[in-house]
């Protein structure tokens, strides 16, 4: 058995806001385990492991939304720490969704990614949580679970969800001493947002799409992965020791602007 001080699992962490938060809780002294379905991410993401000397890192590949995927996994883990501190729940796959003509199996697939998963991992995570002295989990949502656009009917049913589920769930693992919170991201410069855009503008420019999105934030500016990283990590942390059941959105503030701008041509 390894013996390490705190152990973190981040799902779907070969990429992206995963691979982000991944990093940060390597940097903060925390054994992290990264999982993730596809292959060539996690070719890429064991090439950085080796590169950056990321001695406190390890991969396991598992498609979290398939039962004995996760089975196996935690089972790893037993194996391995025999407990864990750190749950990110942050698997998750885009979705367009056309109301008239949508596939079963795409709608379920979504939930499956997006939901099933986070069920499948707590249910497995919570025996080895019970070892841990101040365990927590982050489920990562999206700006869809609260504001959205027509045509993401499915991905913005899968994030709402997650909403209810993060406040239930924070009732019955109380009973745990597991705390467990929700980051909701807003745009976040990841592959994912690329390929979405790549989607909906393939016939306007990159830089022009992304000019666009900076302008229409507060802040001025899209969000990068690592602006997620460090929301985990402290809703995760002892600071966070009384927050539970929440919501945190890190969107730059866009889900408190009005778009009147489109009819007044105002901010
Ligand atoms: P990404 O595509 O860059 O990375 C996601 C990773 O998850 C990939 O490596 C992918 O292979 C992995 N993955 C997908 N399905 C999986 C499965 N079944 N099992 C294991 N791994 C799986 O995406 P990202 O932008 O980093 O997104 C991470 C999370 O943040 C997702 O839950 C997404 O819905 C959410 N989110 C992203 C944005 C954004 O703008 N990027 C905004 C809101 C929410």
């Amino acid at each position: 058995m390894v013996n390490v001080d705190k152990i973190a699992l981040v799902t779907g962490a070969a990429s992206g806001i995963g691979w982000a938060t991944a990093c940060l809780l390597h940097d903060e002294g925390i054994h992290v385990i990264i999982c993730d379905n596809s292959k060539d991410n996690l070719d890429s993401a064991n090439t950085k492991i080796s590169k950056e000397n990321y001695q406190n890192m390890s991969s396991f590949y598992a498609d979290v939304s398939l039962e004995a995927d996760v089975v196996h996994l935690f089972n790893h883990i037993k194996k391995t720490f025999g407990r864990l501190d750190y749950l990110i729940n942050n698997a998750g796959i885009d979705s367009f969704c056309d109301p008239q003509s949508f596939s079963i199996s795409k709608y379920n697939h979504v939930m499956a990614v997006n939901v099933t998963s986070v069920f499948l991992a707590i249910r497995e995570a919570i025996p080895l949580m019970r070892n841990a002295k101040e365990a927590s989990i982050v489920n990562i949502g999206s700006i869809h679970g609260h504001l959205t656009t027509a045509g993401r009917s499915d991905y913005a049913t899968s994030k709402t969800a997650l909403i209810g589920a993060t406040r239930s769930l924070s009732l019955d693992l109380a009973t745990e001493k597991i705390r467990i919170n929700m980051v909701s991201p807003g745009a976040i410069d990841t592959p994912m947002l690329l390929r979405g855009w790549k989607r909906k503008a393939s016939n306007i420019n990159p830089n022009e799409v992304r000019n666009r999105a900076d302008a229409i934030h507060p802040c001025g500016r899209i969000g990068q992965p690592e602006d997620i990283a460090n929301a985990v990590f402290f809703l995760l942390s002892k600071k966070a020791s009384f927050i539970n059941g929440v919501n945190l959105n890190v969107d730059g503030g866009i889900h408190s602007k009005v778009f009147l701008s489109t009819i007044w041509d105002d901010q």
